[in-house]
């Protein structure tokens, strides 16, 4: 043990110094020690030689006006041992009381401010050789937060440490328990370690304070700041890059955590707290929050705040917390202005009429609506997370003659890149059978999935339309029946169908027997109504796969598909009957008729449906040469 003073040799040890030459047992316990007195170290085995924590501790007692202050060892090994010169039982009893202190579990600041009224005390300290009346033991920590040992002050005198005593102490103790824990040469030269590897160790130091010194410039390099809290204390430490974030330098700063909590963003304060709280109470691994922060100049900056208690007491109270502090002010900066476009994009095809998509399938997976814009509430009575999440919901709804046309139409436009184009219908819950028209552009992303993007707006009406035209075009306006044009085209159809070895299929012309005698004696107007008489009469007669055209003024053609001559021949038997057999009604009258009937087959030598119906018309010429009201075929 030594005693320290400006020239350690010339002192003697704490025994003669701070009781046998500051006071004998019996001596006013409150006279004034020699200020020289102040200072002895127990503590570790470098303390001998350490000047630094030796003047720290002669600084304590000086301050504090104590007879002694020295470092007492805890539980660590990295301060094991004692100097020789400490009186033992003084030691002893210090060490009984640090282990107490340590055993509480608390690790809590120990003040006896008079051991002789305090029964807890008195007998540990009662066998110490020299009278001690005051003792107060301030807990280390290692730089892990491991419990190290003790700060201890010691006086033969009764006194009280105030508050802001107790805080100096504390101050104190912590610059201790950091020159405590230093390596330091004297430790090797007091075991005679020879001088190669102490030089080896010393250089080994050198290479752990430049590793330690590049680590700290990162951290502070990437914009970081480091924050160490005593959660006891309430004190909180920053590094010069913390500062720096905040615009402070060096000293600006105070050390209170309340003045830390008074620059948080009013905000955010609930919540900061509450993730502190609730990382105090060991209910998260770790306390990682974002807030606001007001700097030197009055703004708030946007920080990301991450820290860890590094140690607890026996009771898993928080003692101690390390922490960092990020300024993601332009990182949220930059999302704010991603959520605007976000948003922008949102808006825009929210307006967009229809459904604005992005469609996604993972090769060999399932596809997935991963954008819709509002529109899809109308085109698939939706909401946009239900297409997103669950890939089957829209597939339900496309009509089920229309499944695979959806399906196939994508797999191709994925397999070639093409464009995506499909007008397809719906079942829907409210709206029923409606028609839809999609467009899409795919691309391939790296890892093989298609992407699309595109829109489908509603097609219901544009298509009701279309196929009135359809009609328009296509049909004979007096009798509802095909026109020419269309009648053609299908027969043209059906020809291609036969030269591919389809089956035999037969064209049938009728004309109405003297049809310009019935306008002669009944006009005009009933001349028409028997147009649509012989329309009707054809439509009933015919099965779903033919068609009945008007190619002419009273004549009618007929495309029997999948049949031969014989067949023709009694369909149009059929014809002729029920035309007779049910003759027009007029006012009080019957307009009786007959009908003559040429048939032919459809032959794949056929230049064109030109010459098929070329050749029915022939055989319908021989019917009215025959006499009419006949069947002939050619
Ligand atoms: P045939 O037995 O030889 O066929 O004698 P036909 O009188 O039927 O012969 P033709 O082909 O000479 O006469 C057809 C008549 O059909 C002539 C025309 O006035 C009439 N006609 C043509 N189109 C219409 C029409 O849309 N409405 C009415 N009412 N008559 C029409
Ligand atoms: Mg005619
Ligand atoms: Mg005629």
């Amino acid at each position: 043990m030594t005693v320290p003073s400006s020239t350690p040799e010339a002192v003697p040890p704490v025994s003669e110094a701070a009781y046998a030459g500051g006071r004998e047992p019996g001596a006013d316990p409150r006279e004034p020690l020699r200020s020289h007195d102040h200072a002895v170290s127990l503590s570790t085995g470098h303390a001998a030689a350490d000047p630094l924590l030796d003047g720290l501790l002669r600084l304590a007692a000086a301050h504090f006006g104590v007879a002694a202050a020295c470092v007492v060892p805890g539980e660590a090994p990295a301060v094991r041992g004692r100097d020789a010169g400490v009186d033992e039982t003084v030691y002893e009893a210090l060490r009984t009381l640090a282990h107490r202190t340590g055993e509480s579990g608390a690790r809590e600041p120990l003040i006896v401010p008079d051991i002789s009224a305090d029964p807890a005390w008195c007998n540990v300290l009662a066998h110490a050789s020299k009278p001690l009346r005051f003792v107060a033991a301030w807990p280390l920590y290692g730089a892990q937060g491991e419990p190290v040992g003790s700060l201890c002050l010691i006086d033969p005198a009764p006194r009280e440490l105030d508050a802001a005593a107790r805080a100096s102490l504390g101050d104190f103790a912590r610059v201790a328990a950091t020159l405590a824990a230093r390596p330091t040469l004297a430790t090797s030269r007091e075991l005679d370690v020879p001088a190669t590897v102490e030089a080896a160790r010393y250089a080994e130091l050198e290479a752990l304070r430049e590793q330690e010194r590049l680590l700290a410039h990162a951290i502070e390099g990437s914009g970081t700041g480091i924050w160490d809290r005593d959660v006891v204390t309430g004190e909180i430490r920053y590094s010069v890059g913390w500062k720096a974030i905040l615009g402070y330098s060096g000293h600006e700063l105070t050390s209170r955590i309340e003045d830390s909590y008074g620059r948080l963003h009013p905000e955010d304060a609930e919540y900061v707290k509450a993730a502190m709280q609730a990382h105090f109470e060991g209910r998260t691994p770790t306390y990682e929050v974002e807030h606001r922060i007001r700097c030197k100049d009055g703004r708030y900056k946007w920080i990301c705040s991450r820290g860890k208690v590094m140690s607890r007491d026996a009771n898993g109270r928080a003692l101690r917390m390390i922490g960092t502090t990020t300024d993601i002010t332009s990182m949220r900066e930059m999302a704010e202005r991603l959520r605007e476009s976000a948003a922008l994009v949102t808006n825009l095809t929210n307006e967009v009429p229809g459904l604005v998509f992005q469609r996604r399938q993972v090769s060999g997976g399932r596809a997935l609506f991963s954008y819709a814009s509002a529109g899809i509430a109308e085109i698939f009575e939706l909401a946009p997370e239900q297409a997103a999440h669950d890939p089957a919901c829209i597939d339900a709804l496309i009509h089920p003659d229309d499944r695979d046309a959806w399906r196939d139409s994508f797999e191709q436009s994925a397999a070639n890149l093409t464009p995506w184009h499909l007008e397809f219908r719906v079942l829907l819950p409210q709206q029923g059978l409606r028609w839809r028209q999609g467009d899409a552009r795919p691309q391939r992303l790296a890892d093989g999935t298609t992407v699309w993007h595109g829109f489908i707006t509603e097609a219901t009406e544009r298509k009701r339309i279309e196929a009135e035209l359809q009609e328009f075009a296509s049909t004979d306006g007096l009798t509802r029946l095909a026109n020419r044009r269309h009648f053609m085209a299908r027969v043209e159809a059906q020809l291609a169908q036969v030269r591919r070895g389809g089956a035999s299929a037969a064209v049938m012309m009728c004309d109405l027997d003297h049809f310009k005698s019935i306008n002669d004696r009944w006009g005009h107007a009933i001349g028409d109504d028997v147009l649509r008489h012989f329309a009707e009469i054809l439509r009933t007669q015919l099965r779903a796969g033919d068609l009945a055209g008007r190619i002419g003024g009273e004549e009618f053609a007929i495309l029997l598909a999948a049949t031969d001559l014989e067949g023709a021949h009694s369909v149009a038997q059929r014809i002729q009957e029920r035309f007779a057999a049910q003759p027009l009604a007029v006012v009080g009258d019957v307009v009786a008729l007959t009908v003559s009937i040429g048939i032919t087959l459809m032959n794949a030598a056929d230049m064109s449906a030109e010459a098929a119906l070329t050749r029915s018309d022939f055989a319908l010429y021989r019917a009215k040469k025959g006499g009419r009201n006949r069947i002939e075929c050619a």
